[in-house]
């Protein structure tokens, strides 16, 4: 996918430009615009610079609740914004697409909505951020059930998995001591 924001092609690149700079070196933005731009520019910069690794749910959330994006935008890009890997090549699949759209949809807010741009802005993205999930290290599964075992991050199921092997396991070394002894017996009474 070539016309990116992050190539310098986005649909609004100019746009886009002048409006980045609302946004201050660090912290929230002193302008409602300014915690835009900061926010969808901060899922752009996760899934180019970080496959999407770090805890972005407070962009993307606080996106949708000052309606610079929809909730179908938002449906699609919030599952990764919690920790979930992206795995994809950047060659214009569902999220990629959904967070350049992303792009174009809240600068589109802005120009829609000037007094945005000075607006005093009384958020900080991070208000709307949730907890990080938990992944299985066996399945890839995420949910309350996931918890710290022997076998490090698992679901409830793989963990009963990992016993039910371990079990057979040693059934199947008990058996194989007692064919041995019963090997010994007979080899004593010969
Ligand atoms: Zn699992």
């Amino acid at each position: 996918m070539d016309n990116t924001y992050w190539n310098d092609n986005g649909k609004h690149q100019a746009e886009y430009k002048r409006l980045i700079e609302l946004m201050p070196g660090s912290g929230a933005s002193t302008v409602v615009a300014g915690e835009l731009i900061r926010a969808v520019s901060r899922l752009g910069y996760d899934l180019y610079n970080n496959g999407m690794g770090n805890n972005t749910s407070g962009a993307v959330n606080m996106l949708r609740e000052l309606g610079a994006i929809s909730d179908e935008l938002h449906y699609t890009i919030h599952p990764y914004t919690r920790g979930r890997l992206y795995e994809g090549n950047y060659a214009g699949d569902s999220l990629q697409s959904a967070i350049e759209a992303a792009c174009d949809s809240t600068i589109e807010h802005i120009l829609a909505h000037p007094e945005l741009e000075t607006e005093t802005n009384m958020h900080d993205m991070f208000e709307w951020q949730e907890e990080e999930e938990i992944f299985c290290e066996e399945c890839g599964d995420s949910n309350d059930d996931v918890q710290w075992s022997l076998w490090g991050h698992t679901c409830r199921d793989c963990e009963d998995e990992f016993e039910r092997a371990e079990e057979e396991e040693e059934r199947e070394r008990e058996e194989e001591e007692e064919r041995m002894r019963l090997e010994d017996e007979e080899d004593e009474d010969a």
